[in-house]
């Protein structure tokens, strides 16, 4: 896995999440993708309290416990959410940018880190992937090194509470039936490239992973996921712990 950092040049959502910090508002955050149309992430979200969070955000915030990680923790909202609700946190980001904008909102304890950063060995009871969290993970062949080093982060006892979707309803065709292709790439596989002003990052590979296949993968990796709740629209909390 790659184990690197962004620079503020190639660094989009960071951009976005510093003018908006600043400025109290930004500009369009653009996403680009090879298999979509463009589209937009409202910056203003990217800042949403708990009031405003998805009934799954909430919940994986609720059962959290210990010392949490937060992965890819953005602008440090469930990092202050959690704080406010008297929980041990530690922010990480490979943003710089971002990361600057979770210290000065607070958050008391933020690392320019990358998750995958084997020089990172502190440990935690509680691991937070929030956002589609399983993102990070980038394909379906990397899972075998996320759980090796989620066994070096956890704590006896400790969990992972990831949410993600199921991008199967992207496949349905009029009368319900859904038409993959089972012999090209798994269907969840996503490449993004975003875009803030004239900042423009490197592609990126982003997973989205139906809960079926999360417990296969954990499975033969020596973890057991269960399904903790189901969101409106093909999305899932999920908490992964060891066998
Ligand atoms: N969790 C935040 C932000 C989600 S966007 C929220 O819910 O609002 C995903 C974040 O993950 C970005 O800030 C990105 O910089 C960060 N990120 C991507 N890959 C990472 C990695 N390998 N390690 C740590 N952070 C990462």
């Amino acid at each position: 896995m790659a184990t690197t950092i962004l620079s503020a040049e190639r660094d989009p959502m960071g951009a976005a999440i510093s003018d908006y910090f600043n400025h109290r508002k930004a500009d369009r955050l653009r996403v680009f993708s090879s298999q979509f149309e463009e589209d937009v992430i409202p910056v203003k979200e990217l800042f949403r309290n708990i009031q405003s969070m998805p009934v799954l955000e909430r919940t994986a915030l609720q059962m959290a416990t210990g010392r949490i990680l937060d992965v890819g923790a953005g602008s440090g909202c469930h990092a202050l959410a959690l704080q406010e609700m008297g929980k041990e946190v530690c922010a990480i980001d490979i943003s710089p940018l971002s990361v600057e904008v979770m210290k000065q909102r607070g958050v008391n304890d933020v690392r320019l880190t990358n998750l995958f950063d084997g020089t990172f060995t502190e440990t935690f009871d509680s691991v937070l992937m929030l956002m589609n969290g399983s993102g990070i993970i980038g394909k379906l062949s990397n899972m075998p090194d996320f759980f090796r080093r989620m066994k070096c982060i956890l704590r006896p006892g400790g969990c992972i509470w990831m949410d993600s979707s199921d991008l199967r309803y992207l496949f349905e065709e009029e009368d319900g039936s859904i038409v993959i292709d089972l012999a090209g790439d798994y269907y969840g596989e996503i490449d993004f490239q975003m875009q803030y002003k004239d900042v423009k990052g490197e592609p990126f590979d982003w997973l989205y992973v139906d809960f079926q296949t999360l417990s296969l993968y954990a499975a033969e990796c020596g973890f057991k996921a269960e399904l903790v709740k189901e969101g409106k629209h093909y999305d899932y909390l999920a908490k992964l712990s060891l066998a």
